[in-house]
């Protein structure tokens, strides 16, 4: 749906024609490849940066998403305190809130129209477990920091203002967040950066990452030709597995869509989203929907399998249980939908094994690397991506010293474990939420859930 509503489609570019000297060579074209171009560019224009892209630019997950562009970061911020300081974890919340902010300003200042609009974010309660849960993470959320410009409780009347769908009994809302049109900004990132003079080069696999050391610097091989550069960046977030030397370092887990027709104006007179704000509810098995800028709903969740292997293959894009689920979901909360449900899709989102993000540097191998967000990678790509810039130009700012950099997360657990422990914890969530919804109270695993959320 995203690509078909582009204006303009974007054109083919050429694939690499055999080998390459450049200064910066850039696995992947998704938002971490493109933001981190687009700042190194930004930071010296003379820098010769090339993107290596497997296939289109926005190919992957960042064309693909739900697009919230939201302050939400796969790790609590009460670890993040835990391990890092209650100084640290402000400065990331401060990062992050900043980040919806700055990813419109330099978007627009690039001259991309994204469809950016900040209307916050709600947090249905759509049972009293889930208003309970909802409480006790606000509470929780207080403690850390947030303020009511951060988050706040609305009761069921404000709520339903903004969001009339069903068995709403009250919403947390935080105006931290932002509905955007991922291929538009992807695609517009994609030209931006070239219009700098970043080449991207499409239809061009790396096979291989290799490190420099003293005699060598490092180089990417690829399907089309090895390129050398003092400095290689993998960008390759759910797609890491396939390079050699970080089968483990990541995994790939699918997250699928849908999205209607354009809805009539009288559907959203009832429903509301007046500003286009995102919303879920406060189920385990993760939700996410947004209103397009044209007016279509868009919902997306969990609950495709983990692939043996990490796998990634377009075939797991498409699980018509999910689909369904997902339409039936739509219904679920919105009553009948006037309009067909006529696209289906999903991707890959990469976690690593403590689902925390990663910005790292190592000069003397000439190898930076990002990723690891999770689902929450619209906005933390474009900071990870400025990051990068920062660290690999040698510059010290707010950024360099956020918890992800450096980050280095133990691997995950060979096969066959990862598969029957991914696999088991999203049976035990969707068990969970179904225990929930018929019993009305919360199971042993959603408490052990709570727990582990820290509320
Ligand atoms: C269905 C879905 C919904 C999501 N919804 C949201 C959301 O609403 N909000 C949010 O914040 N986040 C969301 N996310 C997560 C977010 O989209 C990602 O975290 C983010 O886009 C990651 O960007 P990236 O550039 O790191 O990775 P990607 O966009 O996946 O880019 C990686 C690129 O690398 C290329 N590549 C891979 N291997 C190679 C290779 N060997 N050689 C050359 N190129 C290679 C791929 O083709 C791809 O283009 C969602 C993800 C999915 C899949």
């Amino acid at each position: 749906m995203w690509w078909a509503t582009l204006e303009q489609p974007p054109a083919p570019r050429a694939p690499l024609d055999g080998d390459l000297d450049v200064d910066v060579a850039i696995v992947g074209a998704g938002f971490t490849g493109l933001w981190t171009a687009l700042f190194l560019a930004r930071h010296d224009p003379s820098l010769r940066v090339a993107v290596l892209e497997a296939d289109v630019a926005g190919a992957g997950a960042s064309g693909r998403n739900g697009g919230w562009a939201s302050a939400l970061y796969p790790v609590s911020f009460s670890r993040i305190e835990a391990t890092h300081g209650r100084d640290t974890m402000l400065a990331l919340r401060a990062a992050l809130r900043d980040g919806v902010t700055e990813l419109d300003e330099i978007a627009r200042s690039e001259g991309i129209d994204c469809d950016y609009e900040r209307g916050g974010s709600l947090t249905l309660a759509r049972s009293a477990v889930q208003a309970a849960r909802l409480h006790s993470q606000l509470e929780g959320d207080r403690a850390l920091g947030a303020g009511v410009d951060d988050l706040v409780w609305l009761d069921a009347a404000a709520a339903r203002e903004r969001c009339a769908a069903t068995d709403v009994s009250g919403a947390l809302f935080t105006p931290q967040c932002a509905s955007v049109h991922p291929a538009k900004l992807v695609t517009g990132l994609a030209s931006a950066v070239s219009r700098r003079g970043v080449t991207i080069y499409e239809q061009t696999t790396v096979t291989a990452i290799e490190p420099g050391d003293r005699w060598r610097r490092p180089r990417a091989r690829s399907t089309r030709g090895a390129v050398r550069a003092d400095v290689v960046v993998r960008a390759t977030e759910g797609y890491t597995p396939s390079l050699p030397d970080a089968r483990r370092a990541i995994v790939p887990l699918y997250s699928l869509v849908v999205a209607t027709e354009t809805l009539p104006s009288s559907f959203f007179d009832r429903v509301g989203l007046a500003h286009r704000e995102t919303f879920c509810d406060a189920r385990h098995l993760i939700i996410y929907g947004q209103r397009t800028a044209d007016d279509r709903l868009v919902l997306g969740g969990r609950g495709a399998p983990y692939h043996f292997g990490s796998r990634v293959d377009a075939s797991f894009d498409a699980e018509p249980d999910v689909f369904a689920k997902l339409e039936s979901t739509l219904v679920e909360l919105f009553g009948e939908i006037p309009a067909g449900i006529p696209f289906h899709w999903g991707g890959p989102l990469g976690a690593t094994r403590d689902f925390s993000p990663y910005v790292r540097f190592e000069r003397e191998r000439g190898v930076a690397v990002a990723g690891g967000y999770v689902g929450d990678g619209v906005v933390m790509s474009h900071l990870a991506g400025r990051t990068l810039a920062d660290l690999i130009s040698g510059v010290v700012t707010e950024r360099t010293s956020l918890p992800f950099v450096g980050n280095t997360p133990r691997d995950w657990e060979p096969e066959p474990l990862r598969w029957l422990g991914i696999n088991a914890g999203l049976l035990a969530a969707d068990l969970a939420d179904r225990r929930e919804a018929s019993t009305g109270r919360p199971s042993g695993f959603a408490r052990m859930l709570d727990r582990l959320h820290g509320n």
